[in-house]
């Protein structure tokens, strides 16, 4: 077996000329994909090899000899050059198709439960019972609102935080610095909120905006998304995310950009590819303006803080049209609650998931991050403002079981595994099994990581279910979270297993070996 820890190589440029440089085995470089894919090997002649890198299918000659046998066996020496990698380019056009249909289906999707959840027959499946005009739309005070929200937001943001972490290393061996001020945004809101309503601030009128200010959010997501891709036409390589680069389609520009360690000047910026592809994925890892990050602030800030405060306005509207809060509302705006102040107390673990470490910021995320959480996941309280059901005792408390079962779970996992990434000696996860890997960090496979090999997914599905549940099962409707929930996970775990793979190679196999299940035990 081939363990690869250091690379030398030498690329030849088309025209002949060469650069040499080092690259160490943690980076996804086209030779240590080929020595991973086990479709070369030490002592290999020169020869033309194809590999998978990412969704790059690629041909490339290489040569990979033993450097220094007796002292390093794990050490390689390589010389290569790209033949060709047209197949890129191919791949991305096929998929902008589909990318084109999700910048259409996915506002449709959310525009299409906001208006079924208020509908009488409240079905998931067929078409709404009416489609709004421009005028039910559109409205310049829901454009101020979203506006000022954002705006406090931003605000919130500013203040001083009470701690200030730094992210994981970058290509240019670099790590930007994050406020962690989350929760303490969620608690100032909660308090500003709280003075507006005292002050006759009509919270409950809320429900009545959704609309607008749906429309308000997908038009302003459009917008944000357009900047950021134009602004992410100027950043250097060093900058751009793994994917949301279709221009990244020449050899020598994949070149360039998994060998990292070679400056070729004239490549430095890469060129322009299918724009809808890239708006759509987002071409710039981290977007910033001075010190403050537009992805990371999306990601836990308006769009989750928004959609507890969209659930409390129905609860406050509930109550207006009947009295009291019905159990069942009451249950949906704890739990979710529960959820998104977990989140901002362990603001700090989103620096280590794929969201911020391998996906461009683009309209995929800032549309999800401003308006497909905050509008389709208060889904349950939508439809429990418009559809009450009745809800038992007994039935509330086996529902809250569920609920503190998925949490337990959820937390479990990702506390354990933060704890393990922060400091593999912490008496709390220092008598976990774990498996070596060539990068020099271990892989867990006792304790949560044990069980099954996503189990924070698996947390969270659960308290999907819980969620969904007091909305009872007369309709399906309440359950869209849920399923899309479901699928969303399924495709997250596949593509993290993908960059697994390509992180720890034969290390990864091994562990999913031991741990033959990926979310639930011994059906998936
Ligand atoms: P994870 O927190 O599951 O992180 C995956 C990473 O964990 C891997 O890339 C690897 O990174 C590390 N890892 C995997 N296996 C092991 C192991 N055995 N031992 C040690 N490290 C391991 O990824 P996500 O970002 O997808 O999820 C974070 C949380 O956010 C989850 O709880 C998820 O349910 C939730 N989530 C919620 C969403 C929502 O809309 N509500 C959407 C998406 C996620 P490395 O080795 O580099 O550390």
């Amino acid at each position: 077996m081939v363990r690869a820890r250091r690379l030398l190589g030498i690329w030849r440029q088309k025209d002949g000329g060469c650069a040499g440089g080092r690259m160490s085995a943690g980076k996804d470089g086209p030779v240590l994909a080929a020595v991973q894919q086990g479709v070369c090997g030490v002592g290999d002649s020169w020869k033309s090899r194809r590999i998978v890198l990412g969704r790059t299918k690629m041909e490339i000659k290489v040569g990979v000899w033993r450097r220094e046998p007796a002292k390093q066996a794990g050490d390689l020496r390589c010389l290569w050059t790209w033949e060709s990698s047209g197949e890129r380019s191919r791949d991305t056009v096929a998929l902008s198709p589909g990318v084109t249909a999700m910048l259409v289906l996915l506002p449709a999707t959310m525009f299409h439960l906001l208006l079924v959840a208020r509908s009488g027959p409240a079905r998931l499946l067929g078409p709404p019972t009416y489609l709004p005009g421009l005028e039910e739309l559109w409205s310049p005070q829901a454009l101020l609102l979203l506006f000022i929200w954002l705006a406090l937001q931003v605000a919130l943001y500013l203040l001083p935080a009470r701690k200030v972490a730094e992210g994981l290393e970058l290509k240019d061996k670099s790590r930007l610095r994050y406020p962690i001020n989350g929760f303490q945004a969620l608690v100032l809101t909660a308090l500003l909120v709280g003075l507006g309503v005292s002050a006759g601030l009509p919270l409950g009128a809320l429900p009545e905006m959704l609309l607008p200010l749906a429309f308000a959010t997908t038009l302003t997501s459009f917008i944000f998304s357009l900047l950021l891709y134009m602004k992410a036409l100027a950043a250097p390589v060093s900058a751009l995310a793994p994917g949301g680069n279709s221009g990244e389609k020449g050899p020598n520009e994949v070149g360039v950009r998994h060998m990292g360690c070679l400056t070729v000047p004239s490549l430095s910026v890469i060129p322009p590819g299918n724009c809808i592809y890239d708006f759509f994925l987002g071409r710039e890892l981290n977007p910033r303006l001075g010190s403050f990050d537009f992805k990371y602030f999306c990601e836990l800030r308006p769009g989750l803080i928004g959609w507890v405060f969209i659930n409390l306005a129905l609860l406050i509207q509930e109550a207006e049209l009947r009295g009291s809060p019905s159990l069942a509302m009451w249950l949906v705006n704890a739990f979710q609650l529960l959820y998104v102040g977990d989140a901002l107390w362990y603001e700090e673990s989103v620096l280590t998931t794929m969201d911020i470490i391998h996906d461009g910021f683009g309209f995929m995320l800032a549309f999800g991050d401003l308006a497909w959480v905050p509008f389709t996941y208060s889904l349950q309280a939508q439809f429990l403002l418009y559809h009450p059901q009745p809800l038992g005792l007994p039935m509330a408390l086996l529902i809250c079981l569920i609920k503190v079962i998925g949490y337990y779970i959820f937390r479990g996992a990702n506390s354990q595994k933060n704890t393990f990434r922060k400091n593999p000696s912490d008496p709390s996860v220092a008598g976990l099994e774990t498996i070596p890997t060539a990068t020099g960090r271990q892989l867990l496979v006792s304790g949560w990581w044990g069980m099954v090999r996503h189990p924070n997914y698996l947390g969270d599905l659960i308290m999907a279910l819980a969620w969904s549940l007091p909305c009872g099962v007369s309709h399906l409707l309440p359950y869209f979270y849920l399923l899309y929930f479901t699928a969303l996970l399924v495709h997250r775990e596949a593509r993290d297993e993908q960059q697994c793979l390509r992180k720890y190679g034969r290390a990864w196999q091994e562990y999913c070996k031991r741990v033959p299940y990926r979310i639930i035990p011994y059906v998936y």
